[in-house]
């Protein structure tokens, strides 16, 4: 390999891009004191996002967490109704959930006291496997509630989910927190949940710094939530509940940096594909494969580009619980390897999302393969050659690349030669 110098500034995964107008919304409220869970920033945050995805309404929250978890208990009263103060919406439940994804994803069923059984990836666009989820309500049949997230901003394959949904009467989770903005069908992912959420964290393709969004096309859900997030006031001269309330409103503040950054939304999409175009161009004739969609019917936000590398070409790694070594080898390498490397030369990449069924939390819980219950899992299995399953498959094999939209052409070239460079023989 050529010499390479190490970037002089960090080339980050993702990180917030700012352009002017989030200072002048913040400025606005700080200026009318609208400095609070109310004002006119949120309202417009609230109506835009609406309007964007296609939904009847939109409820600004604090986080995506927040607004999943809210999602989650709603959806959970509407089928097995309120529950005693100290209990949970979901308790005595299970709940079906993503198995690769953001641990935010399964967590708010777990706040509401269901047992998450996490279904298996598919390898077309690494969400949730229909098979698998067929098979899942074949040993399940009493199950009522699927979570379902789109990792990467890739949409999964929702038709197929839907119909399995409706088939078994079951509702709808959708966690759009990375793919805002991206479409299946024609149709903005945040339109496929009985509830949906967006998120609006410092990494996402637009931020606030924090924030989430619940979308949702019934009234009754839109009120319920705006009320429990505010404290569950009842409408009387002094504090009055009668449900239990949440601290999950979103502020003007923060409002006014998503209000400044919708716009944005399309350019910072346009800059994430480019990014994948030239990783996809410049990882040419190497034994590697950028993280796949369904080309005939969506398209993505890119909001990350990963790579998945050949079995062939695949070095022996293996991954202990917080550790691990891998040994190089001669035209072969291993996600470890390139992160190092990146590393080394000051660009950020990150392992795929480590799957909910290897998680040491949720390590009991019940797991569906498309061939049935997923047998037992240890570490011992996260070594060469013996996988299990798809998710611990593209856990094993991939990885996520420096995808931020400020890193320059000529940049990512640099990253590119880097990667190139492991499989040197
Ligand atoms: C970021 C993320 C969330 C959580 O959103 P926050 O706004 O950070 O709380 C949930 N699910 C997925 C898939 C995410 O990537």
């Amino acid at each position: 390999m050529k010499e390479i110098k190490p970037f002089a500034s960090k080339i980050w995964l993702s990180s917030p891009t700012m352009h002017g107008e989030e200072l002048k919304y913040m400025q606005e409220a700080y200026e009318t004191n609208w400095m609070s869970t109310v004002g006119k920033n949120i309202n417009e945050v609230e109506r835009i996002t609406a309007e964007k995805v296609g939904r009847k309404y939109c409820v600004g929250l604090s986080s995506g967490t927040a607004a999943l978890h809210l999602a989650i208990k709603v959806c959970g009263e509407k089928l097995y109704g309120q529950p005693k103060v100290g209990h949970g919406a979901l308790e005595g439940h299970k709940v079906f959930c993503s198995d690769m994804t953001f641990d935010a994803t399964a967590n708010p069923i777990a706040y509401e006291g269901g047992e998450a059984v996490f279904i298996d990836t598919e390898y077309d666009t690494w969400n949730m496997d229909p098979v698998a989820l067929e098979k899942a309500f074949e040993i399940y049949p009493e199950v009522k509630l699927v979570v379902i997230a789109h990792l990467y901003g890739v949409p999964g394959k929702v038709d197929e989910i839907k119909a399995i949904c409706d088939r078994h009467g079951a509702l709808i989770v959708e966690d759009a927190a990375e793919s805002l903005g991206a479409t299946y069908k024609g149709i903005q992912t945040g339109m496929f949940g009985t509830v949906s959420i967006l998120s609006a964290n410092g990494n996402k393709i637009i931020t606030g710094s924090s924030g989430g969004m619940l979308l949702t096309d019934d009234e009754e859900v839109m009120n319920k939530v705006k009320k429990w997030s505010t404290q569950s006031r009842e409408d009387a001269p002094w504090y009055q509940h009668e449900e239990l309330g949440y601290n999950y409103r979103m502020s003007n503040v923060i409002a006014g940096v998503i209000r400044g950054q919708l716009p944005y939304l399309e350019e910072h999409i346009a800059q994430k594909k480019a990014i994948f175009e030239r990783y996809k161009a410049g990882l040419q004739g190497l034994p590697v494969r950028m993280n796949p969609f369904d080309e005939e019917n969506s398209v993505p936000n890119y909001w990350l580009s990963c790579l998945i590398i050949d079995e062939s070409a695949m070095c022996k790694q293996v991954r202990g619980e917080k550790e691990v070594l891998y040994i190089s080898e001669p035209g072969k390498t291993c996600p470890t390897e390139i992160l190092d490397a990146l590393a080394k030369y000051n660009a950020e990449g990150r392992p795929i999302w480590k799957p909910m069924h290897m998680q040491p939390i949720y390590r009991m819980h019940p797991f569906i393969t498309a061939q049935g219950n997923g047998r037992a899992r240890t570490n011992a299995y996260i070594d060469e050659g013996a996988v299990a399953d798809v998710g611990m498959d593209i856990f094993r094999r991939g990885l996520c690349l420096p995808s931020d939209n400020k890193m320059t052409a000529e940049q990512q070239d640099v990253v590119i030669e880097i990667i190139r460079g492991c499989f040197d023989e």
